[in-house]
């Protein structure tokens, strides 16, 4: 090892108590300490923070991250600080700061102390934001979550579309790292040139996940019962199951709680006492199984969650990959089971109706992937990481028999069968 490998180790040890980088962390924190343009595509819990963390805290100047979601930027500032010398050392800069607090934030950039600031992007457009941020140190910008700048992710925001105007603004030969876990070769196409770093040094790890197991069934009007009864054989077992609507997501619970699950609901509608408690109670182990809309999971790292049901097929293969990812952190057991009918991708359809042309043909052509991969007979593994461009052998490739076309392979007539309720 070389002086700078040896420092990087030492860094990395000295800040987050870690001994080995993860998967391409290295290679990606070189990229961007040498001052190169850089783009991670890596799976959620990949270790994606720490490819900006640790290059923030030991290049001179401040490092400004975006991130869209102000409760992630807290929970990144308070784990940095609790390791650091001086709470300085990371900040968040958003419209909740009164007068004092932005002045103190301000103060502590100027004087060197601060290493990380972070910022949501419609704090960053603000003129007197640019005009501070252009007077001081500025070592790299971050870009978190950079898929929020494509129309074809699935968390499109507007904001992000200004983010390369506004960081030319506040320097011109800032290096940017852009990251993501969404992997369609369509979204990489869009980061990379709305934040006009084609030049950059691209480090993308696999997608696979070997012991996640996926199954698609028709979806019956039985299908409360076929639930109930794998909840029932997975007893004790922690598992989420995702509907599309928030009364469905009560129904499901009350019909779940009376067959004598541990289930409780969670969706944007119930307020956020009642989302905190019902979280706590699935992270406690209070309750077995929550079930939610998609607003339930962003953040959330039980490691050991054995099942995630799809009683509602999603609207994308990004947003069936995101979900089904919750299973199987620790790298135990992870049932991935999605029922499936027709009718409720035209239930889809209908939600986009009311939408902008171009959005509901973006919307329109992401269902169509989502019916192939549902009606596909080929492996479903081999099938999502070819969506997210990437070549997969079922003979030779980790979890290759994990999924029910593989494991049962269907006649080619029942393959295309589907049952609409
Ligand atoms: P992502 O943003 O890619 O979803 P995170 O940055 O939130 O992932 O990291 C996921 C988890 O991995 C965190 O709990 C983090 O502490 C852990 N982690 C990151 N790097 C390492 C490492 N080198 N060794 C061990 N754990 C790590
Ligand atoms: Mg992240």
């Amino acid at each position: 090892m070389n002086k700078e490998e040896i420092d990087l180790h030492a860094s990395l040890k000295q800040y987050f108590g870690f001994s080995k980088f993860k998967g391409l962390q290295e290679s990606v924190i070189k990229s961007l300490v040498s001052g190169d343009n850089t783009f991670v595509i890596m799976p959620t819990g990949g270790g994606k923070s720490l490819c900006y963390q640790l290059p923030a805290l030991i290049k001179e100047g401040t490092a400004i991250i975006v991130s869209p979601l102000i409760a992630l930027m807290k929970n990144q500032v308070d784990a940095i600080r609790a390791v650091s010398q001086h709470d300085g050392v990371a900040h968040v800069l958003n419209s909740s700061l009164n007068k004092t607090e932005i002045k103190q934030v301000k103060e502590d950039i100027t004087n060197g102390i601060t290493k990380l600031l972070y910022v949501a992007p419609e704090s960053l457009t603000k003129e007197e934001n640019v005009q501070f941020l252009r007077s001081v140190t500025v070592s790299f910008m971050a870009v978190d979550e950079a898929h929020c700048i494509s129309e074809w992710g699935h968390d499109f925001r507007p904001e992000y579309r200004n983010l390369r105007h506004i960081i030319k603004r506040i320097g011109d030969n800032i290096p940017i790292i852009g990251l993501t876990a969404t992997a369609t070769p369509k979204v990489q196409e869009d980061i990379l040139k709305s934040l006009d770093i084609t030049d950059a040094n691209t480090f993308k790890a696999s997608f696979n996940r070997p012991n996640l197991y996926y199954e698609v069934r028709p979806k019956t009007k039985n299908v409360d019962s076929d639930i109930i009864r794998f909840v029932k054989q997975n007893e004790g077992k922690s598992g989420i199951i995702y509907c599309l609507s928030r009364k469905r997501v009560e129904e499901l619970a009350q019909v779940l709680q009376v067959n004598g699950i541990k289930a409780v609901p969670y969706h944007a509608g119930l307020d956020a006492k009642t989302r905190g408690k019902h979280q706590d109670m699935f992270l406690m182990e209070d309750v077995d199984v929550v079930v939610a809309t998609i607003a339930f999971g962003m953040g959330i790292d039980k490691p050991d969650v054995r099942f995630v049901i799809h009683h509602d097929i999603p609207k994308s293969i990004e947003s069936y990959y995101q979900e089904t990812g919750r299973a199987g952190r620790d790298g135990g057991e992870g049932h991935c089971l999605a029922f499936y009918a027709y009718k409720d991708i035209e239930k889809l359809e209908k939600f986009m109706s009311g939408k902008p042309v171009a959005e509901q043909e973006i919307g329109h052509a992401l269902l169509q992937e989502v019916v192939a991969f549902a009606e596909s007979s080929m492996s479903r593994r081999k099938f999502i990481l070819h969506y997210f461009g990437e070549e997969f052998d079922n003979g030779t490739g980790d979890g290759g028999d994990m999924d029910d076309n593989v494991r049962y392979p269907k006649k080619q007539h029942e393959a295309q069968d589907n049952v609409v309720v």
